[in-house]
């Protein structure tokens, strides 16, 4: 379970809280979603070329569409395009071809684990995006399924609609008005799966994605690691406005999102009503127009409006009426209400920042220009507060019609945004919330009807409920309640499932279980990267348990190995270390040995020297022979001896 400290305390129930889930998953197909090019990232060797962006305005959002085309002027795409990992259809120049059809059987079956129903025909529909990530100017996603639940610590939790959908191309750098993707992710098949606004506090999100995220795994059919699946939340208090968060890509982090979220918003209704109780209008927000107020610091010590000065800009102010001390008041952890504003003004405009009355004189600007400031703009220090901002004239006034309009906003509480998460649980602005209307059909692809043959094959993969799971494990593998518990929860419990299964005439389950969940655990512990350890090393490791080529006690050791050494084979690395198993007789032999080195104190401590030998003989043989066996030897040969020396 992941606590944390410093989540703030709230009354989420009293709040109203409200959070919906939207999880994206990359789907282990051999090829991407609408051409054949395999579906998987790629350093090797690519071609580029260069785009402008393409969309035209009636197919945007309503959400200040003409500002954001503004914004996206002159913006550069640049795309990579991997020469084994992209075609024609990644470059938009060829149109795409059908849809794969085991990424629609696949998801198929993950819908008919979460009683969700398939609809009868697949219809290919564009979703216009804005940044670029796609060369085409939209995503194609279709629906695969509609309803469904998936149950919860006892609760049913609703499925609104699965889809699939192409993965984005992925960013590689962004400086200035350039940006460099590149086409390997583009087209990999996603799975979709929205979840209805039931969750109403952060742990549970926290339980419902962990759920959701398992039974993705349980088809063996998705892939695993960092970037394969992320999470999206869709968040609203009481009072409050649904706040889209994009791209959270841990799971415990969450809740710390979320607990976040709900705090800003409770921070923004709080100065709604300050703004309320003190008489500010809209009207009167908006109203203000941005003064050049660049002569009150033709002197400046600052070092940032001296820069900006020396290369031809200027210093333009704004009053904000009625906002004074709120612009300073904090929101969550390290975010201020200046800092939403400063959010607008670099995403509208492309500056770099904003000064705010609330935290000046400060950052080299002194009192003196604080107070001339006030004086022309005719700000009341008192109640009013205003924004600078140092930068070439059009930014600057554009930075500053951002700042007054969502400080406008401020009047409504919580703005409709889509923020994306931060690394530390707060989040960013990152656009408008599109508008509804921002799907249309794709004409280049026919439907896919989806026959009888199709449910078949799904069935197969269909993942049976956890229940069911947990059961076998108790009964057939005979698995501990603790060590079922911690199998379910970890990410790579349908490998685990498989080596069980595999091997369970070798080598007792809960023995794999083990090496998965309290060897591996441990490891992580002492700092070992377990991330790093592919499943490959992993099968290989239990299956030269299996094959008496090590003993189970080398796991820990060769495990360490394999995670500073991902890409090499575990049986390479085992010859390499000398990590081979010896013989029964072999072993005899070596504790005969021993035994007769230390004969002193076996033949004056007799049993009780048992333990002194063991260790002994495990620095030598550990790894290499089973430790039950060899204490078994052990054993045997102390009496043996002691036996002997008594007759005499
Ligand atoms: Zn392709």
């Amino acid at each position: 379970m992941v606590k944390d400290v410093e989540l703030p305390e709230l009354d989420y129930q009293s709040l109203g809280l409200t959070v919906g889930l939207e999880i994206h998953q990359q789907l282990a197909t051999k090829t991407k979603l609408f051409c054949e090019c395999p579906a998987e990232l790629s350093d090797e060797e690519h071609t580029s070329f260069e785009r402008r962006l393409r969309p035209t305005r009636s197919e945007m959002g309503e959400v200040d569409v003409a500002a954001l085309f503004e914004w996206k002027k002159g913006r550069v795409y640049e795309y990579e395009a991997p020469i084994n990992h992209s075609c024609l259809v990644e470059a938009d120049e060829e149109p795409p071809h059908p849809i794969n059809r085991e990424a629609v059987i696949i998801a198929m079956a993950i819908a008919k684990a979460l009683n969700s129903w398939i609809v009868d025909e697949i219809h290919v529909m564009r979703k216009v995006v804005i940044d670029g990530s796609n060369t085409s100017g939209f995503q194609r996603t279709a629906i695969v399924a509609l309803g469904g639940y998936i149950s919860v610590g006892g609760k049913k939790y609703s499925i609104e609609t699965i889809a699939v959908e192409e993965d984005a191309a992925r960013k590689v750098k962004e400086e200035g008005l350039r940006t460099v993707y590149r086409l390997d992710r583009l087209g990999i098949p996603l799975i979709e799966i929205s979840t209805g606004p039931d969750i109403h506090d952060p742990q549970e999100a926290y339980e419902v994605a962990l759920a959701i995220g398992r039974l993705l795994r349980l088809t063996g059919r998705v892939k695993r690691g960092l970037g394969t699946i992320r999470q999206d939340l869709n968040v609203s208090i009481k009072g409050g406005a649904i706040t889209e968060i994009k791209g959270v890509q841990r799971l415990d982090l969450i809740p710390k999102v979320i607990a976040y979220e709900a705090l800003r918003q409770v921070k923004l209704l709080e100065i709604k009503e300050e703004l309320v109780s003190r008489g500010a209008k809209k009207e009167e927000i908006l109203a203000q127009a941005p003064v050049d107020v660049t002569d009150v610091f033709k002197n400046s010590k600052s070092k940032i409006i001296r820069k900006v000065l020396s290369s031809g800009g200027r210093v333009y102010a704004v009053k904000i009426p009625k906002f004074g001390g709120l612009l300073g008041k904090e929101l969550v952890p390290g975010r201020r209400f200046g800092t939403e504003l400063a959010d607008y003004a670099r995403f509208w405009a492309g500056v770099g920042g904003i000064f705010h009355s609330d935290e000046l004189p400060k950052y080299g600007i002194s009192e003196t220009e604080v107070n001339e400031v006030n004086k022309i703009l005719k700000v009341d220090p008192k109640l009013d507060a205003f924004v600078l901002v140092a930068e070439k004239e059009e930014r600057a006034l554009k930075a500053l019609e951002a700042v007054v309009k969502r400080a406008a906003a401020a009047l409504d509480g919580v703005p409709a945004e889509t923020r994306a998460a931060l690394e530390d649980g707060t989040t960013k602005y990152l656009r408008p919330r599109p508008g509804k209307a921002r799907m249309y059909p794709e004409t280049d692809i026919p439907p896919l009807e989806i026959t009888e043959g199709m449910h078949r094959e799904a069935d197969k993969i269909k993942p049976e409920p956890l229940e069911a799971k947990i059961r076998r494990f108790r009964e057939e593998y005979k698995l501990s309640n603790e060590l079922i518990e911690q199998v379910i929860r970890d990410v790579r419990l349908d490998l685990i499932e498989k080596l069980m299964e595999r091997y369970k005439e070798v080598i007792p389950p809960k023995v794999i279980a083990s090496i998965f969940t309290v060897t591996l655990r441990g490891l992580k512990r002492e700092g070992v990267n377990i991330d790093s350890i592919t499943d490959n090393q992993l099968e290989e490791l239990v299956d030269m348990i299996a094959k008496g080529e090590i003993a189970k006690e080398a796991a820990e050791d060769l495990l360490k190995l394999a995670a500073e050494r991902p890409s090499e084979s575990l049986r390479k690395l085992a010859r390499e270390k000398g990590f081979t198993s010896i013989s029964k007789e072999e072993a005899e032999r070596i504790i005969e040995l021993i035994i007769k080195d230390n004969l002193n104190v076996v033949l004056e401590r007799k049993e009780r020297s048992m333990g002194l030998i063991m260790g002994k003989v495990m620095s030598k043989l550990r790894g290499k022979i089973d430790g039950k066996i060899v204490a078994e030897m052990v054993r045997k040969k102390l009496e043996e001896i002691i036996s002997k020396n008594r007759k005499k």
